[in-house]
């Protein structure tokens, strides 16, 4: 099958593809929640859809999929509008999970429910005055940064807060009134251990959960790490490639 340029070859069989790529991934999940004893349905999958287009969305939503993620505002932005045209109502939940910076928070809190990328103080503000202004009330998630708890060097581009600086952060998120803090969210460090980071993450999660019982929520888990998140209490999996496919040059 030839694949063009946007991800895929006829529409009909993109169709296809996105079908039977969700029923696998759907199935590693079930399968990884049984073998951790845990419910699926206290599980969310957000596909992460950056860098396909607004029609993969709505086959995805088609298909069942109500959460979906973007890592670019000017990308998300433009795709949410497109698919809110044509869905109304029925269409997905937004969480943003990329590298935000604060003069976007204003475009992201108009059309995300969450943002699972939050590192530093001046985020947290930016974002509160922006989801009060757009009358929206945002779920926020603490990006992590996992490496140097694992002995391993800090990776620029992904982000994250040192975990001695979660307490301080939560706090800031607990007290503003356009904001909830939903949990902890993190990506597992290049070359690092999976089972290990997300092992870290979770005595994290549970840490944070003293303070703010509420905050259960645990984002973590990607195309090639999903079980091992589920067996360490993830809630949300954030899961791209191994739905639409290898991802194309970004547009
Ligand atoms: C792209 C991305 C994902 C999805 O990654 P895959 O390996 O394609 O599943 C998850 N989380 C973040 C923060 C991302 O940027």
């Amino acid at each position: 099958m030839s694949a063009g340029p946007d991800g895929g070859g006829a529409p009909a069989d993109r169709a296809a593809q996105l079908r039977e790529r969700l029923a696998a991934v759907r199935g590693r999940v079930d399968a990884a929640a049984r073998a951790a004893g845990r419910d699926p349905g206290e599980l969310t999958l957000v596909v992460v859809t950056k860098h396909f287009p607004a029609g993969d969305v709505l086959e995805l939503v088609g298909l069942g999929v109500g959460d979906v993620g973007e890592n670019r505002d000017q990308e998300a932005a433009a795709k949410a509008a497109d698919v809110a045209a044509r869905l109304g109502s029925a269409a997905p939940r937004w969480h943003f999970v990329g590298q935000l910076q604060t003069n976007k928070a204003r475009s992201v809190a108009r059309y995300a429910t969450a943002v699972h990328s939050v590192d530093r103080a001046r985020l947290v503000g930016a974002l509160d005055r922006a989801a009060h202004d757009a009358q929206r009330r945002l779920e926020v998630f603490l990006q992590v940064d996992l490496a140097p708890a694992l002995g391993h060097d800090a990776d620029p581009g992904r982000g994250g807060a040192p975990a001695a600086d979660v307490p301080a952060l939560a706090e800031a998120v607990a007290a503003a009134d356009a904001l909830r803090l939903a949990g902890l969210m993190a990506v597992a460090p290049r070359d690092a251990d999976p089972a290990r980071a997300f092992a870290v993450l979770h005595e994290l999660s549970l840490a944070l959960r003293r303070e703010h019982p509420s905050a259960t929520g645990l984002s973590a888990g990607m195309s090639g790490d999903l079980e091992q998140a589920v067996a360490a209490g993830a809630t949300h999996l954030r899961v791209g490639s191994a739905v639409l496919g290898p991802r194309p040059a970004p547009r």
